[in-house]
């Protein structure tokens, strides 16, 4: 994916863009957190989104909906918006996601460009080309795959994301190094995201990023190996729905985080992947993000959750990403409920749950 352009001058970088595109209109679609945390500051920077039809959305996941994406629509279409305008989406990865799917609709598509500000949406949701909105209660349901003319990664408006939100993104980050290779799983544990240093952390995401976009390169409507960034998630998202059931929810990149443990247990189980490595894992997360709290109690819904996953082929196992070892993944791996069991077991153990 030659379209991901990383640079901390990103005003220079969007007005080129924006120079070859040549469109006859620009609209920037941004939410109204980061209309106040970011857009003034990028219309410093950048001469031609200087007068652009700014669109804002509600803030957060549950906006990511019809209304929001008609509203887009109704603006592009009360705005005259032709085949040759161009969509900007500045935000996380609602309005990259929703962005993206309205501009690859609009008069049957046109042009877009991504600049996330979340590391999530930097690291995750503004690359690979899914794009969407919820729908009847559902996750992404309603979405196309579609390719933005450039997405255009920086770390410069990371400093008004809380830790937390820097936290989220940092755990995709680990997931990839996992795939990747010893050395850039060294590379992302001897890390502290924690201020942003913009110019470290954005060689850091360059080299990250690469893992799935290389992926999503060979594989780009997910019929094989794109099922590797699945990794952490099987666990990660029973632990996101336990929690929010519970009304205290929790981050995505959190619950992937506790997943990404879960997952190295059960590479441990199924393919022999070093114990030691598993250790160092869980103590950088452990230090870092805490512990998603379960007992033995908890597990025959978290194998419910589990097995209700749209990934899974229903014999009885449940299907996992894991790993060899760093850099090895292994896809589609059936796990028993008693693996998946032994896996919690030694989760609780190793992160001193009661
Ligand atoms: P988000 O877009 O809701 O952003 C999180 C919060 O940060 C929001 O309140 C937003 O207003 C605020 N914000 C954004 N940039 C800011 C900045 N620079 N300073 C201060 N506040 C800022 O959420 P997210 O975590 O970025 O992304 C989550 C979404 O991404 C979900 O909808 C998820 O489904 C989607 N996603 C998509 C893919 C994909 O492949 N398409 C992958 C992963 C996640
Ligand atoms: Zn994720």
């Amino acid at each position: 994916m030659n379209n991901i352009i990383f640079t901390n001058h990103v005003g220079r970088q969007l007005d080129q863009e924006i120079t070859a595109i040549n469109p006859d209109r620009i609209f920037l679609l941004t939410d109204i957190n980061t209309r106040d945390a970011v857009i003034p500051r990028l219309q410093m920077l950048s001469q031609r989104v200087a007068d652009a039809h700014i669109i804002s959305i509600p803030p957060g996941d549950l906006n990511k909906n019809l209304d929001s994406l008609a509203n887009i629509w109704q603006q592009l279409s009360d705005n005259k918006a032709t085949r040759s305008s161009l969509l900007v989406n500045v935000g996380g990865g609602v309005i990259t996601d929703i962005g993206a799917f309205a501009a690859s609709t609009f008069k049957r598509g046109i042009p877009y460009i991504n600049i996330p500000t979340t590391l999530l949406a930097a690291v995750d949701a503004s690359v690979g080309g899914k794009t969407g909105i919820n729908f009847n209660g559902l996750k992404n349901e309603i979405g196309t795959f579609s390719s933005p003319r450039q997405v255009i990664i920086s770390t410069i408006f990371f400093n008004t994301l809380s830790h937390t939100e820097i936290l989220s993104g940092y755990a995709e980050m680990i997931k990839h190094s996992l795939l990747d290779s010893p050395q850039e799983f060294s590379a992302i544990l001897a890390y502290n995201p924690d201020p942003v240093d913009p110019d470290r952390l954005l060689d850091l995401l360059q080299r990250n990023i690469r893992v799935k976009s290389d992926i999503v390169t060979i594989d780009p409507t997910e019929k094989g190996p794109r099922r590797a960034l699945n990794l952490g998630h099987t666990a990660g998202h029973a632990f996101e729905t336990l929690a929010m059931e519970r009304h205290t929810p929790i981050p995505h990149g959190y619950a992937v985080a506790y997943g990404l443990i879960v997952a190295a247990v059960l590479s441990h189980i199924k393919c022999q992947f070093p114990t030691d490595t598993i250790h160092t894992l869980a103590a950088y997360i452990h230090q870092h993000y805490g512990a998603f709290a379960i007992t033995c109690d908890d597990y025959p819904h978290l194998l419910e959750i589990m097995t209700h996953d749209k990934k899974n082929t229903g014999d009885g196992n449940i299907s996992f990403t894991l790993l060899s070892a760093v850099g090895q993944p292994q896809c589609g791996i059936p796990c028993t409920p008693a693996d998946i069991t032994a896996a919690l077991d030694l989760y609780r153990d190793i992160l001193h749950l009661p």
